[in-house]
């Protein structure tokens, strides 16, 4: 009895694409590959299909063995009568040229049941919604992106998500060098405090400031810098979560798709952070959940000290207060208003030293005021509402690739969901901020605060995040003067 009866009938599919020399696999190659993986899997190989796209413009090109391809698995035979039961290709690449083609094809291969479909990496269910679903979004993806190398690196990287791999390049900071899921002990401990501080309200560049200090180095050996920094922490890798394309990989059920990294942080303080960093993008730090500064500050209160002495117009002239730069060496610092010709009216001066100790007690109080009031809402309808939104959009690209809606339809709707999305997704990100810094422990901070493990910059977010401003109002002869009654804190 012939062996090749026992074993499954398929088509091996081969494409040249015109990527040009960045081509790794020529025609010849690539049916000797899809052989070696028949031989695995106990396939047999009735029929070689190959397409050139090299020479054709890319719209108008017929990919006369794709469409042949199409014919045959949905009749089950080729033209000679010979069954056919599944196809091999190099891998998903090779198929979808454009959008709707792969959605052909997975139509086309699970019209029967029982259909094998192999690539280099192995067997695929076609059957599965989840592996048809994502295989439309990556190819909604391409037909987005139309750099090619691009395209087939993130395809590479898509692959790699879905089965949660960690995606390679070069090494993340915070994992092994041997093992990239496992962690990194001293690497991992510094991202994870750094990762706090943030949250707390130390400003990215502090931190780095203190790991170039420490010697600490990017894993390319380079010295950290702030937009390096920002990037890193800006990456869901922290919480074990793949972004691809801007966007967080999910699941059917739009749940997260985990990696098989170990996580630096929960998904929760990542969304904070994410939250924080693109919400300083273009826009007034005022609103932010927590306002933290782009810069270091020398002095706990410039920028959030103002002038309070009435103006002509018997409005205040709330300038920001600067430091007396004449006064530098001196025993203590001087608030003062900047001179008319600095948007100021140079009426206003009292001691720093006295104002910044008011302020911060004033702070700590009202902080632990706060904390001991504080009943946070429990907010479970966001996350559902994220999901719900989520599931919609999937939807929507899979009827849109099925042309089941017209464009017009679909551009205008996705913008919508997207837009409301966006809306849950920051109210989301606000929520998990609150919660974790809901469970500071404010005894704690206080003797951080005097012992002066907070710097500086962790020092002004705590402030900022209690007041919107000082005012500090004047009060007769003598510019340096203190009396706490002419100090008007603006609780947020
Ligand atoms: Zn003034």
């Amino acid at each position: 009895m012939n062996e090749e009866q026992d074993l499954i009938p398929v088509l091996s599919y081969a494409r040249i694409s015109d990527d040009g020399e960045g081509d790794r696999h020529g025609v010849t190659d690539q049916h000797r590959v899809n052989q070696g993986t028949a031989k695995r899997f106990r396939l047999n190989i009735v029929a070689e299909l190959t397409d050139n796209d090299r020479s054709a413009s890319k719209a108008e090109v017929v990919r006369e063995d794709f469409e042949r391809m199409v014919r045959v698995l949905r009749t089950g035979k080729l033209e000679d009568g010979r069954l056919v039961q599944g196809v091999i290709v190099l891998n998903d690449d090779r198929l979808a040229r454009r959008a709707g083609d792969y959605e052909r094809f997975v139509e086309a291969l699970t019209c029967k049941e029982g259909r094998v479909y192999a690539d280099e990496r192995g067997l695929k269910d076609l059957y599965s919604e989840d592996v048809e679903g994502l295989g439309l979004v990556g190819v909604a993806f391409s037909k987005i992106e139309s750099r090619k190398t691009r395209r087939r690196i993130r395809r590479w990287h898509l692959a790699r998500a879905i089965d949660g791999k960690s995606p390679g390049g070069t090494r993340p900071f915070g994992w092994r060098a041997d093992d990239r899921t496992k962690l990194h002990p001293v690497e991992s401990a510094l991202l994870g405090r750094a990762v706090d501080e943030f949250l707390a309200g130390r400003s990215g560049h502090s931190i780095v400031v203190s790991w170039q200090k420490l010697g600490i180095l990017t894993t390319l050996g380079n010295v950290w810098s702030a937009q390096a920094f920002k990037l890193m922490l800006n990456n869901p890798r922290l919480c074990g979560w793949r972004r691809l394309g801007g966007q967080i990989l999910r699941d059917e059920d739009a749940n997260p798709i985990i990696g098989n990294w170990e996580p630096i942080t929960t998904p929760e303080k990542w969304l904070a952070i994410h939250a924080i960093i693109e919400g300083r993008k273009g826009k007034d730090r005022f609103d932010q959940p927590l306002a933290t500064d782009y810069r270091d500050h020398k002095y706990l209160l410039t920028g959030i000290a103002r002038c309070g002495k009435p103006r002509p117009d018997s409005l205040i002239c709330n300038a920001r207060l600067t430091v007396d730069q004449s006064r530098r060496g001196a025993r203590h610092h001087v608030y003062v208003c900047p001179p008319k010709t600095n948007n100021g009216c140079g009426g206003i001066g009292r001691r720093g030293d006295l104002v910044d100790q008011f302020v911060t007690e004033a702070v700590l109080a009202k902080l632990s005021e706060r904390e001991m009031t504080a009943d946070e809402p429990a907010d479970l309808g966001t996350t559902s509402e994220i999901a719900n939104h989520e599931k919609m959009l999937m939807t929507l690209r899979q009827q849109w690739t099925a042309r089941v809606i017209s464009d017009g339809f679909f551009f205008t709707t996705v913008q919508q969901v997207e837009l409301q999305l966006k809306d849950l997704r920051n109210i989301e990100a606000r929520q998990s901020l609150q919660k974790a810094r809901g469970h500071l422990d404010l005894a704690a901070i206080r003797e951080r605060w005097y012992t002066g493990e907070l710097d500086l910059s962790q020092k002004r977010a705590y402030i900022r995040e209690a007041l919107h401003a000082v005012i500090i109002h004047p009060g007769g002869r003598g510019r340096a003067i203190f009396n706490p009654d002419l100090l008007e804190l603006v609780w947020r």
